[in-house]
């Protein structure tokens, strides 16, 4: 009899299976369908050697001391600030976000100052009387030109539907610099694990009360393996058989190449903002790693309608029928629903943690350890 039966080896179940069999000294069962541990942020070494991600780069960052020092319990960190060039149609590479540089280099300008620079934005931001849409947000706060050169066909490319028929937030999350700063997070933590994230997860799951089994699915499970109680973070629709239909997701297809040179680009990550190409960005793992080699493996990321669930998609129906399904996991007893499939939202890996390290307060707080409800 296994205390807890955790569905999904990520960041979600990870964190919430090792805090259970370390704190609480109870039995663990993990299981995953993929055929490894680590969720989403899986990194593997390919042919060429290269430690490259599987579903896309991923960087560390947080201004969560209490998320930086809980994995800091598992892993050695590699000081690593993640920068973005943007190509554009003409060839010319510009720092992402937006900023001074950017406005320079763009426009053939010499602007030294803030002020200049706001200036710049003032004179282009076009009057929104109610800011609703993505599109809002940008074209208010830097004028059209820039909206089309960075914002459009990316937004167009990675989410399928234009600006305009978007949550603001998915554009709120973007900022806009008037100074160089050209660093893509300002977050106060901003880190690699040293030896890789598949490394830190194996740390974090080498417990004697913890059993992982990978490559199988919760179907095979359920009722066949005696568990009191369950950790949910595969998607929440699927766990209660889709009643209500299907929340939508954006996906992505990633082409892997090894090159046979030392570099591909001067940073982690190139985005196309342009409709010209099929894809959004393409990523370089030395970068973020710091590994040496002669050769290089870079992942280029088109997005798709169909594959595995990667972007809730931010739309006022979607939300609403993730309440339904909200209602369903509140009412359901001894299943706990965590992680970003499982409360369908977009989170990055440190949200993830907060609120797995959040659940398991909640645990603590109100179920006895080894008992049944
Ligand atoms: P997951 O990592 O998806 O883990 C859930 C696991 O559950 C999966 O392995 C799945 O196989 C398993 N599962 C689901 N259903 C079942 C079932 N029925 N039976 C068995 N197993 C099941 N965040 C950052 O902080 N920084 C970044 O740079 C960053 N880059 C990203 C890039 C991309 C392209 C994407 C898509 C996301 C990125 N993220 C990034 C977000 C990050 O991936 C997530 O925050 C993190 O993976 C969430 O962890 P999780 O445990 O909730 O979900």
């Amino acid at each position: 009899m296994f205390d807890w039966l955790v569905v999904g080896a990520g960041f979600a179940g990870a964190t919430l299976a090792e805090r259970l069999a370390t704190v609480r000294g109870e039995r663990v069962l993990v299981i995953d369908r993929r055929d490894h541990i680590a969720g989403n942020a899986y990194d593997e070494q390919d042919a060429a050697g290269i430690l490259m991600h599987r579903y896309g780069p991923h960087i560390f960052h947080t201004n969560s001391d209490a998320v930086f020092e809980h994995l800091s319990r598992f892993t050695k960190w590699r000081a690593y600030e993640h920068r973005v060039l943007a190509k554009l149609a003409d060839g010319k590479l510009v720092p992402m976000p937006i900023n001074r540089t950017t406005v320079n280099r763009m426009n053939d300008l010499s602007l030294t100052t803030e002020e200049e620079v706001e200036a710049f934005f003032n004179e282009r931001a076009e009057k929104v009387d109610e800011i609703r849409s993505s599109e809002d947000v940008v074209v208010s706060r830097v004028g059209r030109h820039l909206y089309e050169t960075f914002f459009r066909g990316y937004t167009r490319k990675q989410w399928g539907l234009d600006p305009s028929e978007l949550d603001k937030s998915v554009t709120s999350r973007v900022p806009t610099r008037a100074n160089t700063d050209d660093r893509y997070f300002t977050d106060t933590h901003q880190f690699m694990p040293l030896d890789g994230y598949t490394a830190m997860f194996k740390r974090m799951l080498d417990h004697p009360n913890i059993t992982v089994i990978t490559g199988t699915d919760y179907s095979a499970i359920k009722g066949k393996v005696p568990y009191r109680r369950t950790i949910w973070t595969g998607p929440v629709d699927e766990f209660f058989g889709f009643e209500h239909g299907k929340l939508p997701y954006r996906s992505l297809t990633f082409k892997h190449e090894t090159l046979d040179q030392e570099w591909y680009q001067p940073c982690g990550t190139v985005n196309y903002p342009g409709e010209e190409v099929p894809f959004t960005r393409i990523s370089e793992y030395k970068h973020l790693t710091g590994q040496v080699a002669d050769k290089t493996t870079i992942t280029t990321e088109f997005p798709a309608a169909e594959g595995d669930p990667y972007y809730p998609v931010p739309r006022p129906e979607n939300a609403a029928l993730y309440k339904r399904y909200e209602a369903m996991a509140d009412a359901t007893p001894d299943v706990w629903f965590v992680g970003r499939l499982a409360t369908y939202r977009y989170y990055n890996m440190d949200q993830v943690v907060a609120q797995a390290l959040a659940t398991f307060r909640r645990i603590e707080a109100s179920v006895p350890v080894g008992a049944a409800e």
